[in-house]
């Protein structure tokens, strides 16, 4: 079995949607599946997204990730996303390989904070302390490398279409595939 099948399953699929380091790109797609939506709300029923604003993952069936991990809190959100996921997906360039934010990772992480925050030196700037702020890691990492991925969702940001593809195929119990000209790269 490759995925969730309604059938067998007699409440609704259970998703969860994230967003670590990624620009909600991935989630604005997600919505671009339009009126599907009601279809989607028939078979499926939301658990943590920002769609929902629940803050903790429990049981679901099928899990979204979107973005990289560049913070011990994505780390944190991520893990707590696989151990309750049957399935997980990495959507998106970001959460594939790091996407955009990962431009940083030829860079030293201080001196991009020095650089974004100012000089410490001077009065009013320097790299914000608060512990309620996530630490950053060095690099920005895929999701793969901090936890097993399942499928792999490509494009920047894949189409309204392609997720539902990909998500119904998840669904029904089918391998989900994407033809070439289906993936997308703003
Ligand atoms: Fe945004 Fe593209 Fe990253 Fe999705 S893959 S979060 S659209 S930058």
């Amino acid at each position: 079995m490759y995925g969730v099948n309604p059938s067998k399953t007699p409440v609704k699929v259970r998703l969860a949607t994230t967003s670590l380091a990624g620009c909600f790109g991935c989630h604005m797609s997600l919505l671009d599946i339009d009126e599907r939506l009601l279809e989607l709300a028939e078979i499926a029923e939301f658990d943590r997204t920002p769609l929902t604003d629940i803050k903790h993952c429990s049981r679901c069936d099928i899990a979204l990730i979107e973005g990289g991990v560049c913070n011990a809190e994505n780390i944190q959100v991520l893990r707590e996303m696989r151990a309750n996921a049957k399935i997980l997906v990495a959507v998106g360039a970001c959460a594939i390989n790091g996407g955009l934010p990962a431009m940083r990772n030829s860079l030293a992480i201080g001196d991009v904070l020095h650089k974004v925050y100012g000089d410490p030196e001077r009065e009013g700037t320097g790299v914000p302390n608060d512990p309620e702020l996530p630490l950053p890691l060095d690099k920005v990492y895929p999701i793969n490398e901090v936890v097993r991925v399942d499928y792999f969702l490509p494009g920047c940001p894949p189409s309204g279409d392609a997720i539902w593809k990909y998500l119904t195929a998840l669904i029904l119990g089918h391998m989900p595939r994407l033809e070439p000209m289906a993936m997308n790269y703003d």
